[in-house]
Parts: C-alpha cells; sequence; structure tokens
C-alpha cells in the first residue's frame, strides 16, 4: 500500500487482463484530446526490442558461474579490481544496443508526437517559455574556457521541446533514433556516453563506428578493439556478435550475449543525437583518439580510466549529463506554467503521462510518474496517468490507489508496451484517421473524435476529488464541434 507499487491482487487481475481493449480505447481517447503528452520509459519498454532486463542478465552462464545477478554486475568498483569483467559487461550492453533496432513502439509515438504535441499553438507557447533568455548560468562561458579539455556536453541542443516530452531510466540511448534530444530526460545516463574516473569534467561521445571486443566469458580483454574483431573474424571464432545477427560459428551458444536480441541491424543509430562540440576533445579527437578508442577506454584528457556515464549501484561517482537534466526541469515547468495560463482561457489544458515498463525495482520513473501527474493537477490541468504494465499497472500513492480519491487519473493498462501500443494507435486511428491537411506543417484545430464518444476519457479528472475544477470536465459537448478549444485565435 501507500507509494510503493503493490501487485493488483488476484480478482483485479483477472479483470484488468479482461479489460485491456477497452482501457486501450480509453488511453487512446485521452492521448487524442490531450495537449501536452509526457512519456515515461523503463526497462519494461526496451525488453519489447529484446534488450535485457534485470532477471536476464543471472541467466548469462558466465555470471550465474560466479553467483553475480545484474545488482552485483551493475556496479563501478569492478572497473579497477576487475576491468576485464567491467568492460565486458558495458562493452556487451553497448554492443547488443548498438545492433539492435528500437522496436515499433518507438515510432509509433513519434508518430503521435508530430501529430499532436511538436507544432501545435500551445508547443509554439512551451518552446518560446523555454527559449526565452536564460540568466547568467547558461554554461556558454564554461564549456568555451573548457573547449580545449572535455566538452562540458557530449552534443550540442540548440533547439527545445514543445507539447511532448520523455523521461526515461534506459541506459540504451534509443530514444535518440526516434525522439529529439531536446525532449530526452535520461535519469540514468547511456552507454554512448563517457566520463573520465578522476574527476576531469565534461562527457564525451563513442564514435558511431565503435564496437567493444567481448569474448564467449563476458570478458572483454584489454587491447585495441578493432584489431581484436579483425583477428577474430580472420580466426573464424566469432566470439563477437557482428550487427545484422548472424550466427557465429558454434551456435548462439558461442556468442556473448545479454536478453534476447535479434540483431536485424539498427538503421536508425542516435539520428536525432547532434554531434559533438566543433573542436571538443573526446572519442574524436586526435592525437588521443586511440587511446580513447581502446577495448577499456581512457579520458582523452588526462588518460586515466574512462567509464560509461551511467547511474550504477554503489555510484558516488556518476556525473550527471546536468544541461539534459537542466531542460527536463525547464519543460516540467514550462509545461505547468501553461497549465495555469490555461485557467483562464476556456477549459483546462489536457495533460497524459504516458507510462511504459516502468517496474518495482527502481522506482524512480513510477514515482516521476505520479509526481507529475500530481504536479500537472496542482497547476489546474485536467491529467491523466496512462500505466502500462503487465504485472504492476496500479496506482502507487494512496490517492492513485483503486480505492483512492483519485484512482480515475489512473487509467491501467495490464499488458506489455508494444502490443498496448498498437492496440491504442489502432484505436486512436479510427477516432482520428490521418488527414494530410491536418497533419502538415502548420495543422489545424484538431476535430473531435468520429463516431459514437464511447467511455469519456476525461470524466472526473478535473483538480480534485469531485470534480471541483473548472467547467468542461468530459469534454463531451466539445466532441461533436470541431474546436475543442485547441488552436484558439488561429486563422
Ligand atoms: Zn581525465
Amino acid at each position: 500500500m501507500g507509494a510503493s507499487p503493490s501487485a493488483p491482487s488476484p480478482e483485479q487481475a483477472e479483470s484488468l487482463r479482461g479489460g485491456v481493449d477497452e482501457a486501450c480505447a480509453r488511453a487512446a481517447r485521452a492521448i487524442g484530446e490531450a495537449d501536452v503528452l509526457l512519456l515515461c520509459t523503463g526497462a519494461g519498454f526496451s525488453a519489447d526490442s529484446g534488450l535485457a532486463v534485470y532477471a536476464d542478465v543471472a541467466r548469462v552462464e558466465a555470471y550465474a558461474k560466479r553467483g553475480l545477478q545484474y545488482h552485483d554486475i551493475c556496479q563501478p568498483h569492478w572497473l579497477e579490481s576487475e576491468p576485464e569483467l567491467f568492460w565486458g559487461f558495458w562493452g556487451q550492453c553497448f554492443n547488443d544496443y548498438r545492433s539492435t533496432p528500437p522496436h515499433e513502439g518507438y515510432a509509433i509515438i513519434d508518430g503521435w508526437a508530430d501529430r499532436w504535441f511538436r507544432r501545435t499553438e500551445l508547443a509554439q507557447k512551451i518552446r518560446q517559455k523555454l527559449q526565452a533568455p536564460r540568466g547568467a548560468d547558461g554554461g556558454g562561458s564554461e564549456a568555451e574556457s573548457q573547449a580545449e579539455q572535455l566538452p562540458l556536453e557530449p552534443y550540442v541542443v540548440s533547439d527545445a521541446a514543445g507539447a511532448f516530452f520523455v523521461f526515461t531510466s534506459n541506459v540504451d540511448a534509443h530514444h535518440f533514433d526516434w525522439f529529439r534530444a531536446c525532449e530526452i530526460r535520461e535519469c540514468h545516463g547511456n552507454t554512448e556516453t563517457y566520463q573520465c574516473t578522476r574527476g576531469c569534467k565534461g562527457l564525451w561521445r563513442a564514435p558511431l563506428d565503435f564496437r567493444f571486443c567481448v569474448d564467449a566469458t563476458m570478458l572483454a580483454p584489454a587491447g585495441e578493439p578493432g584489431a581484436a574483431i579483425d583477428a577474430e573474424a580472420a580466426e573464424g571464432a566469432g566470439a563477437v556478435m557482428k550487427s545484422g545477427g548472424g550466427e557465429p560459428p558454434g551456435g548462439a551458444a558461442a556468442r556473448p550475449r545479454l536478453g534476447h536480441v535479434r540483431g536485424g541491424g539498427r538503421l536508425t543509430t542516435l539520428r536525432h543525437m547532434p554531434g559533438p562540440l566543433a573542436g571538443a576533445a573526446g572519442f574524436g579527437a586526435s592525437p588521443l583518439k586511440r587511446a580513447s578508442e581502446a577495448n577499456h577506454p581512457v579520458c582523452p584528457s588526462c588518460g586515466a580510466p574512462a567509464r560509461p556515464a551511467i547511474l550504477m549501484f554503489g555510484d558516488g561517482g556518476w556525473l550527471d549529463l546536468d544541461e539534459q537534466e537542466k531542460r527536463w526541469f525547464a519543460w516540467a515547468d514550462a509545461a505547468c506554467s501553461a497549465a495555469k495560463d490555461a485557467q483562464s482561457g476556456d477549459r483546462p489544458l489536457r495533460a497524459v503521462v504516458l507510462e511504459i515498463g516502468a517496474g518495482g525495482n527502481v522506482p524512480t520513473v513510477r514515482r516521476t510518474s505520479e509526481d507529475r501527474l500530481h504536479r500537472f493537477g496542482e497547476s489546474g490541468a485536467m491529467a491523466k496517468l496512462i500505466r502500462v504494465n503487465p504485472d504492476l499497472p496500479l496506482g502507487d500513492r494512496d490517492e492513485y490507489e483503486p480505492a483512492g480519491e483519485k484512482a480515475d487519473c489512473i487509467i491501467s493498462v495490464m499488458d506489455g508496451g508494444l502490443a498496448s501500443l498498437r492496440r491504442i494507435d489502432a484505436a486512436l486511428g479510427a477516432l482520428w484517421p490521418a488527414d494530410p491537411r491536418q497533419d502538415g506543417d502548420r495543422p489545424g484545430p484538431r476535430p473531435g473524435p468520429r463516431g459514437r464518444s464511447g467511455t469519456p476519457a476525461w470524466r472526473g479528472a478535473g483538480r480534485g476529488a469531485g470534480g471541483a475544477g473548472p467547467g468542461r470536465q468530459g469534454g463531451r459537448g466539445s466532441s461533436a464541434g470541431p474546436g475543442r478549444g485547441r488552436g484558439r485565435g488561429r486563422a
């Protein structure tokens, strides 16, 4: 009970599983009528691409033999005590992530963002709030003074998010294939960015053609990864998984892997992660380029061991990407500020938090979803949390639990992420068929949903319990008209 995730009772689970279609229909209506969409993703979202989750790590033979589970492996102390083990694990994660395409769910959500949340009048408003001149802590002069050393930021973000944002605990950086860098907050970092272990400030990116050499026992020997890969290929040892997913001689058993990666090639790799600052040091800067491309990378500035800029367990040395965190908080503030502005308009702002695959092991994402739901409500928005989870789809806080006073703010979809997204997308397509006139560069007001209104998504979703918020609670009255208040004041 309370703030920690609780599994549904057997009766609740049966009812939730039987009601998945209806829950997806409600979710579709909520998203289709929303002004703001915040996507919050956890490990379960990556699992649909075949990437490893907690339990998969323990199934790796090399770790099982030593009794090592995810929690044991994912610790920074291995870098000093057993660098081959440390880089074997993180190198294999890196290789798996790099060779695995993000599943279709990313494209589905990107389509919603493009159609309804990036180019609206509200998106422009939020963008303007974000692009207003900042104070003296903009970081520009600091970045310049550091340019001879390491870039403070591994990539440059010059644009700002609209009415769509992503908060994730996943470290695979797959969100950069589909969402814009200005829209992404990774609260645990990612495997694409590296940091010094001796205190140099700044992060740098791995080159796009880089791969670690990891042997069949999940160890990464010191040396040059490129040479090691070539040598293995020549000998036919095949211990390193090639992108494209071909089986090495000896079959799958000879191939190191985590999770259920299928390979198949990743054609969209990091296409929305901008390049590094011009002239900045890092993986791509010579003459230190080779040193930093070793199978055990080192800091290009001081030569100390490098490490992935990822928050591990028992980790006091992680360097968060501060600018990314600032962008997230600024966006959250701007979205709430827009909700407050809307209180003086003809209807409250509608905000949806869509959470997918966030479990209870590390509840950061679940807490963030509910915190944002709460803050949207406090700011006068009508807010919903769609929680997609095959095991823990209920609200955690007392007020959001099934018997809680704000239980109707939660739409629980008890199923996997990708399967649910396909259902929701199909329902959205039926309610709002694609219209090229609407989906151009400057979309007009979104018309009401087609056909019968079905279960209203926003009933009772206003501020506080008992529908005490401003009018038009159900929004049903607007569903027949073209306006719904979106795009007010436009021609
Ligand atoms: Zn250093």
